[in-house]
């Protein structure tokens, strides 16, 4: 039998109903993984013994013909969800030894389902960054690498544990979140499939909350039938978060394969940038011809409010980032500083200790942009420009069924490249924040590889709640791209 950590998600999960593999051996098979590749640093915490306990009970549920459909199924977790009496750090000094008394909704679904926890994922500190690099844990380490280099390279962020870890074959799946391209950015570095579910697809409950308007949870799998798997499993009306919406979860799984015949794929004129490689702009346009050949109508749209969105999206998110991380304050939570006079000093030192530099540059910004005098000026006007942002999505979706874009500015960057410039670091979310700030679901899906040998990926956008349509197109696309290309191993 092959190496149980080369079969996908689905082939996993049907083996192991088949009872042609245990749940045991996968995750045996994929701690003995872990533990060589601690060079990617992909994980922050290894649950090892309770992953053992979780396959167990899954091998005892299976040999009754029982189970859920994960069954078995050995998945890792980024270290934003909390999970109950686990390590759940969020990347941050802040929260040195938080043991949460619960379990977020996404990952209590998971475990309903049948999935086994290895562990948690390492990330950029509180899902600020793009590179992974502001975690306190240090950065996760890409599994590509350019041909004939040995530099080391950004899985991407803010889930590069999740993106890394799927790649390297650490494990079968892995939860992440976006909040301006989380999910869908690591995931076209690494050769994986990202979604970014419709906001109130998946509950936030439980996520430690970066910029609550806009956070979302989703998949980063191998390919397109596992994360339609995962994100059955993870979404959901949830009434502990009040932003979880009561719509029905479709068989994402059933959509793959079905007719494009007829659908309308727009093709927005502005998702390009200054010195982006012509190979991206070549990629785009292989894919707008896969997605004729697979039947659907092109449509040129324009998108002009494009251009606002990142400074848009730089002023909510750190705007709501500044209000969320009040809570820490040394008194609920982790760390608490040694030295201090009084409690307003107890603060301080706490908060100057325990958040990072980009942390902090949020936090401050965040507050300036809601301070009384600069409100109007910064918060309020580009509330007002997110909302037209939104209206001229709404406008294009009356027109077309998905939007289709690159995912990424660039492929995978070396680490420090952009470090000591943050715009820098921020230009690569251009083309993923606007579905954050208009709410909509999005994807990555792994569809080529530029002159280096390194992956690069095509997003598609939906209409809020259509990630059926979204589903169909994405298979669509990798069925075109059959792209099947792996990294070299240096790493175990
Ligand atoms: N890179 C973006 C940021 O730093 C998005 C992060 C995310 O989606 N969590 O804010």
């Amino acid at each position: 039998m092959t190496d149980l950590t080369d079969l996908s998600l689905a082939q996993l999960r049907d083996a192991l109903k088949a009872k042609d593999a245990s749940s045991l051996d996968a995750t045996e098979a994929y701690l003995s993984r872990i533990e060589k590749a601690g060079d990617l640093n992909a994980f922050i915490t290894v649950a090892a013994d309770k992953a053992r306990a979780m396959a167990k009970a899954s091998d005892e549920k299976l040999a009754k013909g029982k189970g859920g459909p994960l069954e078995g199924v050995p998945l890792g977790v980024k270290d934003l969800f909390c999970t109950e009496d686990v390590l759940t750090t969020a990347g941050s000094h802040i929260l040195d030894g938080f043991e949460p008394k619960y379990e977020s909704t996404v990952t209590r679904n998971l475990w309903r389902d049948g999935g086994v926890c290895l562990g948690k994922l390492n990330l950029d500190e509180f899902a600020m960054g793009s590179s992974n690099e502001t975690s306190f844990y240090g950065p996760v380490v890409n599994p590509w690498r350019a041909t004939g280099s040995d530099a080391k390279l950004t899985p991407g962020g803010s889930s590069g544990g999740s993106s890394a870890s799927v790649a390297a074959r650490l494990c079968a799946g892995a939860t992440a979140t976006d909040t301006g391209g989380s999910i869908r950015q690591p995931a076209a570095f690494t050769a994986t499939v990202g979604v970014k579910p419709t906001y109130g697809r998946v509950s936030r409950w439980g996520v430690v909350a970066f910029a609550s308007s806009l956070d979302q949870a989703g998949p980063v799998a191998r390919d397109v039938r596992d994360a339609a798997i995962m994100l059955k499993s993870m979404a959901g009306h949830d009434p502990k978060d009040s932003t979880s919406v009561n719509v029905a979860v479709p068989d994402y799984e059933a959509a793959l394969g079905a007719s494009l015949k007829g659908l309308k794929i727009g093709v927005p004129k502005e998702y390009r940038v200054d010195g982006m490689p012509a190979e991206i702009e070549t990629l785009w346009r292989s894919g707008v011809d896969w997605m004729k050949d697979a039947g659907c109508e092109i449509v040129d749209i324009s998108l002009p409010m494009t251009k606002y969105a990142l400074p848009v999206y730089y002023i909510v998110a750190p705007a709501e980032a500044s209000s969320n991380l009040a809570r820490y304050d040394g008194v609920k939570y982790g760390h608490r500083a040694e030295e201090y006079d009084d409690i307003l000093s107890m603060y301080e030192n706490t908060r100057a200790e325990g958040f990072g530099d980009e942390v902090k540059r949020r936090i401050l910004i965040g507050t300036y942009v809601l301070s009384a005098g600069y409100y109007d000026a910064y918060y309020l006007r580009a509330q007002k420009v997110r909302k037209r942002i939104f209206d001229e999505f709404v406008s294009a979706f009356e027109k077309v069924d998905l939007i289709l874009t690159p995912s990424a500015p660039s492929a995978a960057f070396e680490l420090g490249a952009k470090t000591a410039d943050p715009v820098q670091m921020y230009l690569n979310d251009v083309f993923t924040v606007t579905a954050n700030l208009a709410g909509l679901p999005g994807a990555s899906v792994p569809a080529g590889l530029d002159k280096d040998g390194l992956p690069l990926g095509l997003q598609l956008l939906a209409k809020p709640f259509a990630e059926e349509t979204l589903f169909k197109g994405m298979y669509a696309l990798e069925q075109a791209a059959g792209f099947d290309a792996t990294p070299d191993e240096w790493w175990a």
